[in-house]
């Protein structure tokens, strides 16, 4: 039996990297999340090879100071929580402190920011894993990152990356969902050079009608309730649109798309009886609730959430989608809450 040694660093995030970036378009997911924690208001996207040969991020948030760049890279290093406190009531979309680090340890990373006030910016590579020097560097304000070659130097993984299409479409997928929760951001996207999505900042019937169709919005039934604590907004697909797939289901809870049993239960129950059986509701819906009462922390991802009180958030979101849903005449358009 050979002994019990502790693994170094590289592996350990390596490993990591497996759960956290399946795909170029979860590497994508972690890296537009962060734009967005640090108040960006513009993303723009650049893929090559549907992410697998470069994903380029340019956003106009607050910056990483010099000194910080390395820190950025680090494994569990994080400037979004410092205690157990703060994770029982997180805020941000991230917070574990390992997404760069995984993303930088299965590919060259370049990470380039100017830090709010700085007098230009700075510039750090990763090469899987092994940091450069610290460069100045060009760059107006913001943080540009720049993933090239993901998976490329590990041949069992690559393995599983699908065609370019495919990988696109994945990536397309996560920014239309990102973008359908940040409708006041603009987000702009390329493919191999090609523009694909031009986002302008509006309001979520105007984005929602860009991503999911402008007749999901005018037939749609706009949801606004509130039940202490718990609000609930945002479009709700009319029953006769029933659509025959599952995917133009979006879901947030703060902020977050996720996917959870109990609000599709809801959902479900809501729609039983005016939605014939082999039809699917299309929805955009936001859940907003007090961070203590949810759990985000349950899956590296972070898709999966767990309610506190299950039971109760089961209950508003049926009696708000029932009452939304009875509500409607038919042709009455919907009026989006902001
Ligand atoms: P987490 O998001 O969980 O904190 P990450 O590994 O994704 O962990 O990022 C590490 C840290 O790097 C963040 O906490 C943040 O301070 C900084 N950071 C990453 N991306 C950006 C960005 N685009 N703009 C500003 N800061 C960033
Ligand atoms: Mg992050």
């Amino acid at each position: 039996m050979p002994r019990i040694q502790v693994l170094p660093d590289q592996l350990v995030n390596q490993i990591a990297a497996g759960e956290v970036v399946e795909r170029p378009a979860n590497a994508l997911k972690e890296m537009l999340e962060n734009s967005l924690d640090a108040g960006s208001q513009s993303l723009h996207i650049e893929l090559l090879n549907g992410g697998t040969k470069l994903i380029k991020i340019v956003d106009d948030g607050c910056g990483i100071a010099r000194d910080e760049l390395p820190l950025a890279l680090h494994r569990h290093a994080t400037s979004k929580i410092a205690s157990f406190d703060d994770l029982q009531r997180v805020a941000t979309l991230g917070f574990r402190g390992e997404g760069l680090a995984s993303i930088a340890s299965v590919s060259r990373l370049t990470l380039t920011s100017r830090y709010q006030d700085a007098s230009h910016a700075w510039r750090v590579e990763a090469d899987h894993g092994h940091l450069g020097e610290i460069e100045p560097a060009a760059l107006s304000l913001g943080t540009t990152i720049e993933v090239h070659e993901l998976y490329h130097q590990l041949p069992a993984r690559r393995k599983f990356l699908k065609s370019d299409a495919t990988e696109f479409a994945h990536c397309a997928e996560m920014v239309k969902r990102l973008a359908l929760a940040n409708p006041g951001k603009q987000f702009t996207l390329l493919h191999n050079g090609r523009p694909q999505l031009r986002l302008a900042p509006g309001d979520l019937a105007r984005r929602a009608g860009e991503l999911l169709g402008e007749e999901f919005v005018s037939s749609g039934i706009a949801v606004n309730e509130g039940f202490g604590p718990l609000r609930l907004f945002g479009i709700t697909g009319n029953p006769t649109l029933g659509k025959s797939s599952r995917d133009a289901q979006y879901f947030f809870v703060n902020g977050r798309y996720v996917r959870d049993k109990v609000i599709q239960h809801a959902l479900r129950e809501a729609y039983r009886d005016v939605l014939h059986h082999d039809r699917h509701a299309a929805y955009c819906l936001f859940l907003e609730l007090d961070p203590e009462s949810v759990d985000v922390n349950v899956h590296p991802t972070k898709i999966e959430v767990r309610f506190r009180e299950s039971q109760a958030v089961y209950r508003f979101l049926l009696t708000s989608l029932t009452k939304a849903l009875s509500a409607t005449r038919a042709g009455a358009a919907a009026t989006v809450p902001q």
